[in-house]
């Protein structure tokens, strides 16, 4: 747990932050969870930035405690997109993922009940693309029994083939352990080569 800071919003490389902290992305389509799993972290509640009008279709990046950042991605969901959105979307995306060299993990979101789509495989095989880290995690849990929170996480980790955390920000079960992961493995060995603005 670490004070969570909102930084800025942004579009474009030219209006991103400076490099000069590791970033993790959080992505995951509408109500996955993700405004609920990210206040879990924080100490104290975020402001619902990245719901207010305006700010849903931004990357919003947040300082969390002194050495890294999380941004948080526009929930997808294509099905409720027009095709103009969509590409604006995949766009800003792809771009943000291709091109931010402090960029060093990023956690997919997704209710514990829900399967691996096609949606989730299209943005695991980008992130292979580009060489970025992925882990999942499993939202909600407190709503499932242990037996089905078990099978679901072993289902979606075989699927996904990535590290597969089970969580709840309600009872804040395994937040601490995602929080350790991504230290451990994303942010500790990173080290800033150049300033870029
Ligand atoms: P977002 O659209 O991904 O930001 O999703 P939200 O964080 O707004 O959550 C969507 C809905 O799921 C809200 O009604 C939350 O209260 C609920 N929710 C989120 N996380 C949990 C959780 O861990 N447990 C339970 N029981 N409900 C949750």
């Amino acid at each position: 747990m670490a004070k969570m800071i909102f930084l800025k919003s942004a579009v474009l490389p030219q209006d991103y932050p400076t490099q000069s902290r590791p970033e993790i992305a959080v992505a995951g389509r509408s109500n996955a969870g993700k405004s609920s799993f990210i206040n879990a972290l924080a100490t104290s509640k975020v402001a619902k930035v990245s719901q207010t009008p305006g700010k849903t279709a931004l990357l919003n990046f947040f300082d969390f405690g002194q050495h890294y950042r999380f941004v948080d991605m526009p929930g997808y969901g294509w099905a409720a997109r027009s095709i103009p959105e969509m590409e604006q979307w995949t766009a800003m995306i792809e771009t943000y993922i291709s091109s931010r060299e402090n960029l060093v993990g990023l956690i997919l979101l997704m209710d514990l009940r829900r399967d691996w789509s096609a949606d989730e495989q299209m943005l695991k095989n980008f992130c292979d693309a580009v060489g970025r880290p992925m882990a999942v995690i499993l939202t909600k849990m407190d709503k499932s029994k242990l037996k089905e929170q078990n099978e679901r996480k072993k289902l979606i980790s075989q699927k996904s083939q990535l590290p597969t955390f089970l969580t709840s920000a309600e009872t804040k079960t395994g937040v601490k352990e995602v929080e350790e992961y991504i230290f451990e493995h994303w942010v500790k060995g990173w080290k800033l080569e150049k300033e870029t603005p």
